[in-house]
This record gives C-alpha cells, structure tokens and sequence, in this order.
C-alpha cells in the first residue's frame, strides 16, 4: 500500500513544490514506484516536471470532478518509475463545484483508493491555502509533510495549520500524522536563519528534519527549464540537500541531538562555502 504524504503549507513560495518534485524524483531513483499528485491550480509541479500544460487532456480536475479512472489521468514522466497526475487552471472553478456535493472532502481519497497498491509513495503538492483541495489531501493522506522558509514570520500561520491537521484528524482522518518539517532556502551566512531554524525546533520539537534545504541558485533556475535539480544540476548543493532530506524521510534515522547550526559552528561555515559556491560567488 502506498504511503501517502501531502506537502501542505498555506503559505505561499515556501518550497512545497519545489520539495514534491524532487523528493517524489529521488525517491523515484531510489527505485520506489511514486505518484505525484499536482491538486494546485498553478500547476506549478506540472511544469515543473516539463509537462506542457496545453497538452494535458486529463487531469486532477476530472478526477476529482468527473470521477474518471485514475489510471486514465495519470501520465508517465521521463523519471523511470514517476508517474504525475497534472494539474491545469480548471482546477480553480473544483472548490466552487465541489460544494454543496456528497462527500465533497473525500473526492481525492475515493479517487486514490483503487490505485494505492499500484505504489509506494504518493506525493500530494497542495495549494497555498486551507480550503476544500487542501482538505481533500489531507484527508486522503497518510502524513503531511510542511516546509518552512528559513524567512521573517516563518512560524506564522503555523498554528492555524496546525489547527487545520487536527480538525481533519478529528473530523475525517483519524490516521493523519505529521511527517515532519522540513526547512527550506536556508542562507547560513546570516543569523535570521539561525533564529529561524530554533524557533522552528522549539515550535514542532523532534518533528524537523535534520537535514535543512540551503537557499540555492539552481534550484531557482530548474522549473525554467521543465526539470527537477537532478537533471539540472546533480551537483549542487540543492541537489544534494534533496537526496540527503530523502535519505532522511526513507531512513528516519534523525539525530535529532545535534547541534542546531549557528554562523559559528563548523557544519555552517561549510555549508557558507558550498553556499558561496552554488551562488557563483566562489568558482
Ligand atoms: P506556492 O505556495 O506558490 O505553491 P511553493 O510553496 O510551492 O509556492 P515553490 O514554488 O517550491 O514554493 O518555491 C517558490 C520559489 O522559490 C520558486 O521560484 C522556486 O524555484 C524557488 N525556490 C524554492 N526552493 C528554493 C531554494 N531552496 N533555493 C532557491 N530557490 C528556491
Ligand atoms: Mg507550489
């Protein structure tokens, strides 16, 4: 049975994309069958992927609007064991239809039901918000993940996430689970990035991924160009980040005693070098 995790944060541009892409790619390298599941209007995983939305006949939307089968939405991508079911701008009018219809929370968990076994890992990118496309991940998932931006008010709105897990758990999925919390486009060089990242630990205790995403160039360059980092530059500090954060989610094997990184420590002075390098300031 596949292993269900929705990326979920309803704040916006905080890396939920940018970690469904390329975790689902690792993990897809990593020989695991994964489903990508793009349930965002902006169809930011779709493009991300290459997938030129004005080709895409079938999506998430008649999915879970037109009840089709999942395997006829589903669509192959050049990542050898990573299928993506895409999403177009249609997909803005699904909140509005859906209300008012039976089981209206439901529609992606009834939709995935038939196809779990079909995987091991399918990834849910939401959208920046709590509505009805959010719920329906969370209801339908096994665990959520949340990435949090090494950035001012980073905590902010979390508890009203929170919030949002719990009344699904108690409401819909009593199974849900948070995954962890991963941090994201972390620049070591300044110290709002060390308060970040404490404030976060102190805020969702063992719960943060010891493994944290460096804010990194590449990164920002690859869904330009259609591809996750690993096609466009595995040997960047992103690239390397991502492996290691699924390393982490695979293994669990998280330490979480060690230290957290400050502008002092030698893990961070190593981390300001690759840093340095990845954003071209050292050749
Ligand atoms: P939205 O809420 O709009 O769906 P999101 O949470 O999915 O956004 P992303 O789209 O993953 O966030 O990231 C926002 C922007 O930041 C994108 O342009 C992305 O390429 C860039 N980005 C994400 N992670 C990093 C990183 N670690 N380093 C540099 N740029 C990054
Ligand atoms: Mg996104």
């Amino acid at each position: 049975m596949a292993k269900v995790i929705a990326i979920c944060n309803q704040k916006g541009g905080v890396g939920k994309t940018t970690t469904a892409i390329n975790l689902s790619v690792y993990l897809a390298l990593s020989e695991k069958r994964v489903l990508l599941i793009d349930i965002d209007p902006q169809g930011n995983a779709t493009s991300g992927l290459g997938i030129n939305k004005h080709n895409i006949k079938t999506s998430i939307y008649d999915l879970m609007i037109e009840e089709i089968e999942p395997s006829s939405a589903s669509i192959k991508t050049r990542i050898n064991n990573l299928s993506l079911i895409p999403s177009t701008i249609s997909l803005t009018g699904a909140e509005v239809e859906l209300v008012g219809t039976m089981g209206r929370e439901y529609r992606l968990k009834k939709a995935l039901s038939p196809i779990l076994n079909e995987y091991d890992y399918i990834i849910i990118d939401c959208p920046p918000s709590l509505g009805l496309l959010t719920v329906n991940s969370l209801a339908a998932a096994g665990s959520v993940l949340i990435p949090v931006q090494c950035e001012y008010y980073a905590l902010e709105g979390l508890s009203q996430l929170v919030n949002t897990i719990n009344l699904v758990k108690e409401n819909l999925n009593s199974s849900l689970s948070i995954e962890g919390v991963l941090l994201t486009m972390a620049d070591f060089r300044t110290n709002l990035t060390s308060e970040v990242i404490k404030e976060v630990r102190s805020f969702f205790k063992g719960k943060v991924y010891e493994t944290i995403i460096p804010r990194n160039i590449r990164l920002t360059e690859a869904p330009g160009f259609g591809k996750p980092i690993e096609l466009y530059d595995k040997n960047s500090i992103g690239a390397h980040r991502y492996q290691e954060f699924m390393n982490e989610l695979l293994g669990v094997k998280k330490d979480i005693t060690q230290e957290i990184p400050s502008v002092n420590n030698a893990k961070t002075n190593n981390d300001n070098e690759l840093q340095k390098i990845s954003e071209g300031e050292i050749k």
